[in-house]
């Protein structure tokens, strides 16, 4: 059984991933969570960066190897905005759904594309960067928040194909298409041949 530290403090990041990995690979990951706090600067200007950060502090105090993801919404007509501000773009979740959504009000339905996007990145035990995956899910802001499910700003983020919010789908269905999805699998793929 290959032991990876997880470097989050979000509840609901975990359970997402470790319902995709006891769907996947069942025997052969563990994640753990980091002892005590955890709460790093994520002060760096990239996805990629800020999941590196997250990894290696994660990594250094459980010396052991490290994932992490850092995630954002990315709004076309807001040029990427909130992106990698996403976590820090208002003080709660209910105040960021409203400010997305009192600053898109003149935005038309037409031109309301958004994307999450998920960066990944596993870290060795002494702080190497091992690999990163990103993951991607295109959609629209909606007008409204709707849907029950999910966290974040998943209440707004309309799928086209399904005609449902992020929220409007169960933990399994988010599973099979989410940004943390397409970023986690070929992520595993990975550990599972090289780690
Ligand atoms: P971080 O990756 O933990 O820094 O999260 C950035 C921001 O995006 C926070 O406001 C999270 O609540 C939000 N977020 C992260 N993952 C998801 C997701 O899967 N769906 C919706 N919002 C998310």
């Amino acid at each position: 059984m290959k032991k990876i530290v997880l470097g989050t403090s979000n509840p609901h990041k975990l359970e997402e991933i470790n319902a995709m990995i006891k769907e996947i690979h069942p025997d052969s990951l563990e994640f753990v969570l980091v002892e005590g706090s955890f709460d790093p600067e994520e002060n760096g200007t990239t996805f990629e960066e800020n999941s590196y950060i997250k990894a290696a502090e994660a990594a250094k105090i459980m010396n052991m190897p490290a994932l992490a993801d850092d995630t954002g919404l990315c709004v076309d007509a807001l040029d990427g905005r909130p992106g990698i501000y996403s976590a820090r773009y208002a003080p709660d979740q209910k105040s960021k759904i409203e400010k997305l959504l009192e600053e898109m009000k003149n935005i038309p339905q037409n031109k309301r594309n958004a994307h999450f996007i998920c960066t990944m990145t596993l870290v060795a035990p002494d702080g190497t960067k091992l690999h990163t995956q990103t993951g991607k899910i295109e959609g629209y802001i909606d007008t409204k928040p709707s849907g029950t499910h999910g966290f974040g700003y998943d209440p707004i983020f309309f799928i086209p194909d399904l005609n449902k919010t992020m929220a409007d789908l169960t933990l399994q269905e988010k599973n099979t298409l989410s940004h943390r999805a397409r970023a986690l699998k070929p992520m595993v793929e990975w550990i599972k041949n090289n780690l």
